[in-house]
């Protein structure tokens, strides 16, 4: 049986926990007084530095300083000042006094049969209207655990198979708000040096338990690009989060002039939710595929920066049952990719309330997949994991909602006067 947590089961729980020696910040109820401080995470260097010379240290100081914070919050997943043991009392007390680290409020805990886990965020409104909710999913193997993480509330594209899609887009999410989904996934997991996994977690067999990233949670990760960049730019920084641009992967439905430079600024792997291979039923199933078509989305793959048989692109294909998965579709698949390092993930169509799909028979889904070994690339049938928990690849979505304009004016005091 799936496991739920709300909030007040979350704190009775930690109540009765042992004492864990890394806060489980992520835990405590919302602190009005810290959410009202700015928060020193997802700060590049440099506007760390200009926050602490704000705070009075010293110029010649700052380098140093900026760099025993970088560890504190990144490497040791501190929340408190007070624990920075090399930083003076003084300077704790003014850091504390003026900014947070302070995580997100964790609103519930779910965890699958096959232990993948997800967790709904809350974060302010940043402007006028409600605070916002989104997903982040943890899903652990044997040698890895990849973490989906969500990129906006909402989404702005209506791909038909898609759940979050059904949501209209409510706002991009912060890089603030993008780290904060790997710093809760490694509180929760005990994956800082001295914190405790929880009791019969299930996690990678060795190595970090949060080992990969992947922008495929909620939202189209290219039209929040600076945001995203930013974080992920943090993600890898090898004296911080330090997780290899190889272990992070991109995914979108296909931004065709946002591919270069995801390539070029983030320097991550590459995914693209493909789906159908003719153009007349890819508007349908992705309808950016309207604006940029199959032979841009494919010339802006082949020029992808860094492409190489050791950095492939990841193409993925969902499978709906007699609609993309003929012996036709497959062999379509191959011409296209053809000479292009690749690899294809197929993906069991993953059913949500009111979904107008169903997922390809399992025997047709082997007779593609063989189909398009046989000419070279890999290509795995993803396992759906998380399914009890609403947890799978595009079954993700919060109940946030766009405010109506006269709703947000009201909140905003705006008048417009037309
Ligand atoms: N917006 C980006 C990132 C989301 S990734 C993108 O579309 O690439 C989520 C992945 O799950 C995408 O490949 C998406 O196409 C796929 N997906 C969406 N709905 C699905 C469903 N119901 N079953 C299986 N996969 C789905
Ligand atoms: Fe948005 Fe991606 Fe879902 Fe399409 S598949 S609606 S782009 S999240």
């Amino acid at each position: 049986m799936a496991v739920s947590l709300d909030t007040s089961q979350m704190r009775a729980a930690r109540a009765t926990a042992r004492p864990q020696p890394t806060p489980m910040a992520a835990n405590a109820p919302a602190h009005t007084e810290a959410e009202e401080k700015p928060s020193l995470v997802s700060r590049s260097r440099e506007e760390l530095g200009n926050a602490l010379m704000h705070i009075g240290v010293p110029e010649k100081q700052v380098r140093m300083r900026v760099a025993q914070l970088w560890h504190w919050i990144y490497v040791r997943g501190f929340t408190d000042f007070d624990r920075m043991t090399n930083v003076s009392k003084d300077l704790r007390q003014r850091l504390a006094n003026t900014f947070t680290l302070a995580r997100p409020e964790l609103v519930t805990e779910q965890i699958s049969n096959d232990g993948t886990r997800k967790w709904l965020l809350r974060f302010p409104s940043r402007g006028a209207g409600r605070p916002v909710e989104i997903e982040t999913v943890y899903v652990p193997e044997e040698g890895r655990g990849t973490l989906c993480v969500s990129s906006q509330v909402g989404c702005t594209l209506t791909c038909t198979f898609c759940h979050t899609g059904t949501q209209t887009l409510v706002r991009n999410l912060t890089s603030e708000e993008i780290i904060a989904q790997i710093m809760v996934a490694r509180d929760r997991l005990g994956d800082f040096p001295d914190a405790y996994t929880p009791q019969g977690a299930i996690v990678p067999n060795e190595g970090r338990m949060v080992s990969n990233v992947v922008m495929m949670g909620m939202g189209e990760p290219l039209y929040n690009f600076n945001e995203v960049k930013k974080a992920l730019l943090i993600a890898s920084d090898g004296e911080g989060l330090s997780l290899s641009k190889r272990r992070i992967t991109l995914s979108t439905s296909g931004v065709v002039p946002m591919i270069a430079r995801a390539g070029e600024e983030i320097g991550c792997m590459l995914a693209i939710s493909l789906h159908a291979v003719r153009d007349e039923l890819r508007n349908k199933l992705v309808p950016i595929n309207k604006k940029y078509p199959l032979n841009e989305l494919l010339d802006a793959c082949r020029s992808y920066p860094g492409l190489s048989n050791a950095k492939r692109i990841t193409f993925e294909y969902v499978m709906l049952k007699d609609v993309n998965d003929s012996l036709d579709d497959a062999k379509e698949l191959v011409r296209l990719l053809k000479g292009m390092p690749a690899k294809i993930n197929l993906i069991p169509f993953n059913p949500w309330p009111g979904s107008p799909y169903d997922c390809s028979e399992w025997e047709q889904i082997e007779i593609f997949a063989d189909y398009v070994n046989r000419a070279g690339y890999a290509s795995p049938i993803r396992t759906p994991r998380g399914r009890d928990i609403s947890a799978a690849c595009g079954q993700l979505k919060s109940e946030s909602e766009r405010l109506r304009r006269a709703e947000r004016e009201k909140l905003e005091g705006i008048s417009h006067g037309d």
